[in-house]
């Protein structure tokens, strides 16, 4: 059988088809929908990221703003942008790249997002609401998996749902999500980390296999189970001879897997564009309810 790719870029402009109507209702009562972007120092990957997050705010007739801070700028003065941020009517969502420098803490800086701002969904506060299943906001990442698989009709009743990665961006919170109650939800999950033993015993397991670990191609046909539902986080730069220099590819070698998976998210084109568009999701839901 082949291979199904399950395109994050198709299914992102089906959700912003859905939200341009919502979009539509809010500039009808004056509300335009804004996000903050705060990108500390000059980080390529960030620059890259928020350009892409703020440009789409830009092409969908919202307002976006990208404040560009030192590498040097200290906690104290990067959270008193914030704070003034928090009370700022033109900003529904603030949101502050990551990483960080390590002189910064992060979870200061999270923190201090007012959370009912805080469209990534990192603030302890919105963190404990998903984990008790009374979400507020989710992630971006996990949110946007569950909207593909939801949009391809992919159930996880009956499933075993390996996630390899337990970051609290990704890996944590899609596990919390793949175990929630709800009706295309109920998978039963397994989470493994760079301190499992014999990963690969748990991955051939997965009906549905979520890779969020950021290691060039790690996984191969050898490590996952025949007709599996391959979900591919991971964005990796490799050296390439295109004219760039670079290309990106994900944890799965696409070669290899395609002969064993039913289906697939490529990278690009798979999670990533779905990522954007929750972050544009839940800045539209922080306009209509706060
Ligand atoms: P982190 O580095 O915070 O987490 C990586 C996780 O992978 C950790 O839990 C780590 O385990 C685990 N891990 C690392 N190596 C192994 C291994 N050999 N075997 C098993 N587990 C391992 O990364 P993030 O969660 O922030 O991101 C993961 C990837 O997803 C990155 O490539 C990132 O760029 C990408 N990403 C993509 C997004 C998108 O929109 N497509 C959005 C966000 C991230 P331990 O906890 O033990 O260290």
């Amino acid at each position: 059988m082949a291979l199904k790719i399950l395109s994050g870029l198709d299914v992102s402009k089906h959700v912003y088809s859905l939200l341009k109507k919502r979009i539509s209702l809010l500039k009808s009562k004056k509300i335009v929908p804004g996000l903050a972007a705060i990108l500390v120092g000059n980080n390529p990957a960030s620059r890259i990221y928020v350009r892409s997050k703020t440009k789409r705010f830009k092409d969908l007739g919202l307002h976006s703003t990208t404040i560009n801070v030192e590498e040097s700028i200290s906690e104290k003065k990067l959270i008193k942008i914030i704070l003034e941020l928090n009370n700022d009517t033109n900003f529904n969502g603030i949101l502050v790249q990551l990483p960080l420098p390590n002189h910064i803490d992060l979870n200061n800086i999270i923190s201090s997002i007012n959370p009912k701002k805080d469209v990534d969904g990192f603030h302890p506060e919105n963190a404990g609401l998903l984990s008790i299943g009374k979400p507020r906001y989710i992630p971006c990442t996990p949110k946007g998996i569950i909207k593909l698989l939801e949009y391809y009709d992919i159930s996880l009743k009956n499933k075993h749902v390996v996630v390899v990665g337990r970051s609290n961006l990704v890996g944590r919170p899609i596990s919390i999500l793949t175990s929630s109650q709800g009706k295309m939800l109920n998978g039963t999950t397994t989470i493994c980390h760079s301190g499992t033993k014999n990963l690969s015993s748990f991955t051939k397991t997965a009906d549905i296999l979520i890779s969020a670990i950021g290691i060039t191609e790690f996984f191969s046909s050898k490590d996952i189970k025949k007709d599996s539902i391959l979900i591919d986080v991971g964005i990796n730069k490799i050296e390439s001879k295109n004219p760039k220099g670079y290309k990106i590819v994900g944890d799965f070698k696409w070669d290899s897997i395609s002969q064993v998976a039913s289906m697939a998210t490529p990278v690009p084109g798979g999670v990533g564009p779905m990522t954007i568009a929750m972050l544009v999701e839940n800045t539209v839901f922080s306009a209509e309810n706060f």
